[in-house]
């Protein structure tokens, strides 16, 4: 009896802990909600002054001010996409429609830092899930894999099926990691940059989880990383 009610406590407690974690991410959630649209209409006269001021001192003032304001804006970003997931839409994806996109899209970043694409994507693979939410983990990882390479590198992305499972590969040439740094990538807010907010690996591996996926990591100090997503393929049972 005293074991029975020993557990019913800790459940009691855990519940409660829940609750209290879950009243806080809410509240959190408003606040980084509010605080985005004051920063974005500040943000807009910003850049008109920028445009309007001849004067080099002041055009980089307002520079700094611009990207800090952009930093903040990301960090909300990330914060909320953390803590109040949006409702999911969720249909069978192709993949390569996804990946290509996500590279469109980094692509200037990438050649900003002197990497160079490689893209090979079997044609016909497709995943169950949320178009914008495999977009955000695609995105997430290309550009943790461009930020690792400050000196230039390959990106190399593929696409294959593998059994019943879609996997997606981003290897870098990058700086690499070390087994610490290994074991506590993906705990939110651990980050080695200087304005990194280390939530984009716990945001992506939240997102494959629900997706029923898994992301496995390797990687060589000094030599590079590969990130390799799993996620069921949709013609599998466990894809929907
Ligand atoms: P952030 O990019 O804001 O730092 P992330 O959650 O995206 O946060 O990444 C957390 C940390 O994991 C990074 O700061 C970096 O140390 C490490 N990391 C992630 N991807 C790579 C990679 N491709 N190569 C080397 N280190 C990486
Ligand atoms: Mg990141």
């Amino acid at each position: 009896m005293c074991e029975n009610l020993r557990a019913t406590l800790k459940m009691k407690m855990e519940i409660e802990r829940i609750e209290k974690f879950n009243a806080l991410a809410e509240m959190a959630a408003s606040i980084a909600h509010e605080i985005r649209n004051p920063l974005t209409v500040a943000r807009g006269f910003l850049q008109l002054l920028k445009q309007q001021t001849r004067d080099a001192r002041s055009q980089t003032y307002l520079t700094f001010i611009v990207d800090e304001l952009d930093r903040a804006e990301s960090i909300i970003g990330d914060y909320l996409s953390f803590c109040k997931p949006k409702p999911s839409q969720e249909s069978v994806l192709d993949v390569g429609t996804h990946v290509q996109y996500v590279v469109n899209v980094i692509t200037p970043f990438a050649h900003l830092h002197n990497v160079e694409m490689h893209l090979r994507v079997e044609p016909g693979l497709s995943v169950y899930g949320d178009g914008e939410k495999l977009n955000q983990v695609l995105m997430n990882l290309m550009k943790n894999a461009v930020e690792a390479m400050p000196w230039g590198g390959t990106l190399s992305v593929s696409a294959l099926r593998e059994e019943r499972w879609i996997r997606i590969d981003i290897q870098d040439t990058g700086l690499g990691m070390t087994e610490e740094e290994l074991k506590r990538i993906g705990t939110p807010f651990f980050s080695t940059k200087k304005d990194g907010t280390g939530l984009g690996l716990t945001v992506s591996y939240r997102i494959v989880q629900s997706m029923n996926g898994r992301i496995d990591v390797r990687s060589e100090k000094g030599k590079g990383t590969c990130f390799s997503v799993r996620l069921p393929a949709a013609d599998q049972p466990t894809g929907r």
